[in-house]
């Protein structure tokens, strides 16, 4: 079954812009769907126009077989969104957040309540669930709509940059909480600015660029079609004297470091056969740049490819 069917979505905005130019996109059921583009591409745009929040200008949008324009809420049902934004009823207290937000799905409190508990359990919340949701820390906050956005256990969850500020722990706390409710049926779009998050969660990859889909794979396939790839290496001695290795370039960027750029069919056993040749001693390998972040921006042709995972942090984030 398709989880989500888009065919040829329009968008222009009052102002005349035309956010979304035609937009064909299927995700598969069970998938775990990577939605990249820089920023204004329109991935913000499509989302809401899916959650309904957003009209479209033209065009089809079915979640798990429901029309948006003939079973808006039987597609609803089908959907949990986590905004980009955090937009919790701050004064509110944790528990109830989620357990009125069973209420818009038609749940009544009796039902919502052990729902509401199971969901913030799976989120590590149910100790802070008489808190304000205030009082949280920014992490706490996150997960809290993500406890929101799945207690009418929804087929389909959508992601709008779920781990934008958040800090390297709780990222990939969060990563195994994902991939966990994938692994257990639920099909997942995730967009994200940290492209090693793609790499890391997605099976499948969709780029969007100015309101065009300019990409559309699984994401080992996507991945393959990277013509080079470029290694550090660090060496046991200082180097003096920068080796030839066979097909490859080598720039040494410290005493000790060496960049080596090689092309994807050339067998790194070669390599590493030239530079013990050569007398040098690898003693750790490492991949320069995110392979997909490199994909990506030469892609898109754009001078800022997101912001690259290591300097993205806001420290603190989480007490
Ligand atoms: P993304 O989420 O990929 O950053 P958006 O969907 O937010 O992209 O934006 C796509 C384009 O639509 C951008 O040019 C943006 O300025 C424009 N846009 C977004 N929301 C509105 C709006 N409410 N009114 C007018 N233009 C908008």
């Amino acid at each position: 079954m398709v989880a989500l069917s888009i065919k040829n979505l329009v968008k222009v905005y009052a102002n005349g812009i035309e956010a979304l130019k035609g937009i064909d996109l299927d995700v598969a059921e069970g998938d775990f769907f990577a939605l990249l583009g820089p920023n204004g591409a329109g991935k913000t745009t499509m989302i809401g126009i899916i959650t309904s929040l957003v009209t479209k200008t033209a065009g089809n949008v079915r979640v798990f077989g429901h029309d948006i324009d003939t079973d808006l809420n039987a597609a609803k049902a089908c959907i949990g969104v986590v905004p980009q934004e955090i937009n919790l009823n701050t004064f509110d207290r944790v528990s109830n957040i989620v357990i009125n937000q069973a209420g818009f799905y038609g749940m009544t409190v009796r039902e919502a309540k052990p729902r509401a508990q199971q969901v913030l359990e799976q989120l590590k919340l149910w100790d802070r669930r008489n808190d304000i949701a205030r009082n949280l820390s920014g992490g706490m906050k996150r997960r809290l709509m993500i406890a929101r956005a799945l207690v009418h256990s929804p087929k389909l969850l959508i992601l709008d940059e779920p781990t934008a500020g958040v800090d390297i722990e709780i990222r990939r706390t969060m990563w195994r909480f994902l991939r966990d409710l994938n692994e257990s049926g639920t099909t997942i779009i995730l967009t994200t600015h940290y492209l090693e998050e793609a790499e890391n969660l997605c099976r499948h990859v969709a780029i969007i660029d100015d309101g065009e889909v300019i990409q559309n794979h699984p994401m080992d396939d996507f991945l393959r079609t990277l013509k080079q790839q470029n290694f550090i290496i660090n060496t046991r001695d200082r180097v003096t004297e920068v080796p030839t290795l066979d097909g490859c370039l080598v720039h040494q960027l410290k005493d000790f470091e060496l960049e080596i750029v090689v092309q994807r069919d050339h067998d790194l056993n070669n390599v590493f056969a030239e530079l013990s040749d050569a007398g040098i001693q690898v003693i750790s390998m490492r991949n320069k740049t995110n392979r997909l972040e490199e994909l990506f921006f030469n892609l898109t042709d754009r001078s800022d490819p997101g912001v690259p995972p290591e300097t993205a942090d806001q420290p603190g984030t989480e007490a």
